[in-house]
């Protein structure tokens, strides 16, 4: 089967990706081993950034139709407990952010790629096809059989455990890059209406526990934290959780004990990694695949969406040139290093400063009280 252009995995990047390049005119099959809608561990926290791409995309009558449950403030929690709330300064978006369980939102994308002109199957990539060094399609099961998927260009969107990426990029992140966060939903939280909350305490420091209220006493909860400390420390994320929920101004909100359903882990590499590829022959990396998660949020929808438009657009010059070489799709490399690296690297550093001077962090969330930077930035850079 010939395509012009294959994409590997329909979340976010991908069902982005396809969406832009089929409204393009290109005859684009997207791939995922998973039927939707399906769940994907997440906080389900989507900034405006994503959603403001997606509207350009003929997006906003279904996110409005949605309903998404809009988030307009921000609580951060030090680790000596002082605490602030500020309000989220969106003025320069098309609409909030907003929390939607990734099983509500991922359809929606993957569902607009399709009425752009995708074509999608259900279909588990097992590897790249490299021939002569250039990826030139995929090996796939579908119903039980392995097939050959042949394209002039394959975008993988195939999230952190990518098996194009485990083929064709050898070198991965490495522990201090990276990070292990469970999420959970409970149903009987006296949320703060359209209030994200962030805890930021010692003993999960870099990382931090959240609630992300859904409405009418139901949230997404959880904690993450670099997987280096977290084996370091031989944490349990279970536990860490129970222990979260027992801290006494957590525990007063519960109204029935607090149960949570749908425990569960995954991993996270954060794009603070140097000298790590994400263009080769024939081949671009995209979103979790190609390693864009914020290191200091743990967010990486924002940075999904934009690097598969980064990725559009040179797929979209290559095809112009008629050249899908390394040496015409190397430039999405560059866009994604002007579009995404400054933000990374400064997520990066104020990580480091929450490793190393927790302090800072105390100073800065008891000084700053309302409107603080340092406050917009854990929701914008999600
Ligand atoms: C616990 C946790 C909480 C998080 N919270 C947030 C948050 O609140 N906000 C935020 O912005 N980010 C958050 N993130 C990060 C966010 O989930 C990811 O950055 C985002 O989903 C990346 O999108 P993606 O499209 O690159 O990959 P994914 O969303 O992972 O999508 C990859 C797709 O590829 C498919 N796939 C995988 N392998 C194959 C294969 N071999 N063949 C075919 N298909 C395949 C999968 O089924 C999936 O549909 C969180 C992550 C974790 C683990």
């Amino acid at each position: 089967m010939e395509h012009e252009v294959i994409v590997v995995g329909a979340g976010p990047g991908g069902a982005t990706a396809a969406m832009a390049l089929a409204q393009k005119g290109y005859d684009v099959l997207l791939l995922d081993r998973k039927d939707f809608p399906r769940d994907k561990i997440c906080g389900d926290a989507v900034p405006a950034t994503a959603l403001d791409l997606l509207y350009s995309l003929g997006m906003a009558e279904k996110i409005k139709e949605a309903g998404f449950y809009y988030i307009d403030k921000i609580r951060l929690v030090s680790p000596k407990g002082y605490s602030m709330d500020a309000d989220l300064e969106e003025e320069d978006h098309l609409t909030h952010s907003a929390i939607v369980p990734r099983e509500d939102f991922d359809v929606l994308l993957q569902q607009h790629a399709i009425d752009s002109g995708a074509n999608f199957i259900q279909a588990h990539v097992k590897e790249p096809i490299v021939e002569d060094g250039r990826v030139t399609g995929v090996l796939a099961r579908v119903n039980g059989s392995v097939k050959e998927f042949r394209s002039k260009v394959v975008l993988a969107a195939d999230g952190v455990t990518s098996a194009i990426a485990r083929t064709i990029r050898p070198d991965d992140h490495v522990d201090h890059h990276r990070a292990v966060a469970l999420r959970a939903y409970i149903e009987d939280i006296e949320e703060l209406p359209h209030q994200v909350e962030f805890y930021l305490y010692q003993e999960i420091l870099p990382g931090y526990a959240w609630i992300f209220p859904l409405g009418e006493g139901k949230a997404n909860i959880g904690l993450g934290m670099r997987l280096d400390t977290f084996r370091e420390k031989n944490y349990n994320l279970k536990k860490m959780l129970q222990d979260f929920m027992e801290m006494p101004d957590i525990k007063k909100r519960l109204k029935n004990g607090g149960q949570v359903h749908g425990v569960a882990t995954w991993q996270l590499n954060f794009g603070s990694q140097k000298n790590i590829r994400r263009a080769y022959d024939g081949a671009l990396l995209v979103g979790d695949a190609a390693g864009f998660i914020n290191p200091l949020t743990g967010g990486g929808i924002s940075n999904a969406v934009i690097s598969a438009w980064l990725a559009t657009e040179t797929v979209h010059q290559a095809f112009l040139k008629e050249d899908f070489s390394l040496n015409t799709l190397k430039v999405y490399e560059e866009y994604c290093e002007q579009q995404l690296w400054r933000g990374l690297r400064r997520s990066y550093y104020l990580q480091r400063v929450m490793e190393y001077a927790p302090f800072a962090v105390d100073w800065l969330v008891k000084r700053a009280q309302s409107s603080s930077e340092f406050a917009q930035i854990f929701m914008t850079k999600l």
